[in-house]
């Protein structure tokens, strides 16, 4: 079968219930899942409420005490992480099959890319597992003072929808390999993947309740796991709106630390001296319509030199006919629906108000036609925009640029900062000591030069500043984050 073959979307059984102690419970099912591809119902969740929450992280506390896989030889751990993402490649298809029904995700994406780089970021991280030394300090000659890593027992995890299976394993893999147990809670718009995941863990090797999902909604089940007191650490990622929830339920419950990766309004800054506008625009294209935009790190707002700016937005306007929008199950999709109908609205809304006050629609937000009741969004580029421009202020999370000119190198800096978000930021030049200005100028957790998103560069951690999150994901961070440090002072001899 090729990567991007098409399916049958209700011939896919979906796990449709939590996963505690390494059995699927059905529960009663309580909340729809749409397919964001022609809006119908799916597949079917319970809703977890507090006892449930309760249940599993009681589950899970338990399983990590008694289960011997914070005490193993950590290599025992990461053995079995890693025959975890074997499995993982192995069903390679099942996965990205149920990963494709109810998210964003085309198949022809979940087959080559969010199913091998879950497996590939299990492999990373199962490689610190025996690489977590602590500080040693013996100098007096009767003292030895050390510090060692220890887990916090239980982590919480709360998963966004736009990767439910990348960001999923993102908090849950290191965690593990630090020897705690998880309870994670996935976004109730796309529950499936990670129970899938989970009873994959089981077959790998995992002690049963090291890994538990628990379906529902962010108000019921992610409130109550937020706020549960065996939950050690928290990591989350999601809007900056719920995060700044997530941590005051932990400051109010412990205090406990939390990671978390929340919005963005990433910039993009192009210099005149690109040696090829086509080149930079296929990335500024690729950066604000990937997965239709909806991707905390979205490059959504355009900062180009005057002299390039119009061949620049001419190349964009080309690229945005050229989408390929369809079924997230059919084989030759290649362009995202939104998530949800109130999502589509939202972004609307953002663009419309853009316009009233003032703004161009170089390329329109249209939908496209794709038949069922999705909503596909062209992409759409902005003009004639000024920092207050809704567009520019808010994350908006779907395929909108907006583009703003500048003269010189101070100008475009000035107009890259933003008040609240500091998450990514890409800067394109062939001037590498204006590439590194800018580096040290702007406020963003990611800075891409020449290039913008992602691909397989695990050790280099990923987490915003400012209102964008605290803490990082990846990276041998994102692991050490999930250990507390215990200092240790030993007097010795006479
Ligand atoms: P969201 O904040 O609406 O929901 C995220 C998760 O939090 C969901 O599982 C939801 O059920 C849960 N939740 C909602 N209310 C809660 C509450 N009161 N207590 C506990 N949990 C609650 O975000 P979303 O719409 O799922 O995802 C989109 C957002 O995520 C965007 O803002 C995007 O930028 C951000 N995001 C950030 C990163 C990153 O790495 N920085 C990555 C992906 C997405």
């Amino acid at each position: 079968m090729s990567a991007s073959s098409s399916f049958d979307p209700a011939a896919i059984p979906l796990p449709g219930g939590h996963f505690i102690g390494g059995e699927l419970l059905r529960g009663t099912e309580a909340i729809d899942v749409h397919a964001p591809s022609d809006g119908a119902v799916r597949g079917r969740i319970p809703a977890g409420d507090a006892d449930l929450v309760d249940r599993a992280v009681r589950n899970a506390a338990h399983a990590q005490r008694t289960s011997g896989w914070a005490t193993c030889p950590p290599r025992d751990r990461a053995r079995v992480i890693r025959r975890w993402a074997d499995l993982v490649e192995t069903h390679r298809e099942e996965l990205a099959r149920i990963e494709s029904v109810c998210s964003t995700r085309p198949i022809a994406e979940t087959m080559s890319w969010d199913v091998p780089f879950t497996a590939e970021g299990l492999r990373f991280f199962a490689e610190y597992a025996d690489k977590l030394g602590g500080e040693v300090a013996a100098t007096q000659s009767d003292l030895l003072g050390m510090t060692i890593g220890e887990p916090y027992g239980v982590v919480g995890a709360i998963a966004p929808w736009n990767f439910p299976l990348v960001m999923g394993s993102w908090k849950v893999a290191p965690a593990l390999v630090a020897g705690n147990a998880v309870v994670l809670k996935p976004s109730e718009m796309t529950p499936f993947s990670m129970a899938c995941l989970a009873r994959l863990g089981i077959e790998a090797g995992l002690p049963a309740g090291l890994f538990n999902v628990v379906q529902g909604t962010g108000a019921v089940a992610g409130e109550a796991l937020s706020r549960h007191p065996l939950c050690g650490k928290l990591t989350f990622t999601g809007s900056t709106r719920t995060g700044i929830a997530v941590m005051t339920a932990a400051a109010e419950s412990g205090p406990k630390p939390v990671t978390l990766e929340l919005g963005g309004k990433s910039p993009q800054i192009v210099h005149d001296d690109i040696r090829s506008v086509d080149e930079v625009a296929e990335r500024v294209f690729r950066a604000f319509t990937g997965n239709a935009g909806q991707v905390c790190v979205a490059g959504s707002r355009l900062i180009v030199h005057r002299r390039v700016a119009d061949a620049l937005v001419e190349r964009l306007l080309v690229l945005a006919g050229t989408v390929v929008p369809g079924p997230t199950w059919s084989g030759d999709a290649r362009y995202a629906p939104i998530i949800s109908a109130p999502q589509a609205a939202r972004i609307e809304a953002i663009v419309a108000r853009s316009l009233a006050s003032g703004a161009v629609a170089a390329a329109p937000l249209t939908r496209l036609d794709v038949a069922g009741d999705g909503c596909f969004l062209a992409p759409s580029v902005l003009t004639n925009v000024t920092p207050q421009t809704a567009a520019v202020q808010e994350e908006i999370f779907g395929p909108v640029l907006t583009v703003q000119t500048f003269e010189d190198e101070d100008e475009a800096l000035s107009l890259a900062a933003h008040p609240a978000y500091g998450l990514a930021a890409g800067v394109h030049t062939a001037d590498l000591g204006r590439a590194m200005r800018a580096v040290r100028a702007l406020k963003a957790g990611t800075v891409w030069v020449n290039r913008y998103g992602r691909s397989a560069d695990f050790v280099i951690p990923t987490g915003g500043f400012g209102g964008s999150g605290i803490g990082k994901d990846l990276g041998r961070q994102a692991v050490e984050a999930n250990l507390r440090h215990k200092s240790v002072l030993m007097a010795f001899g006479g």
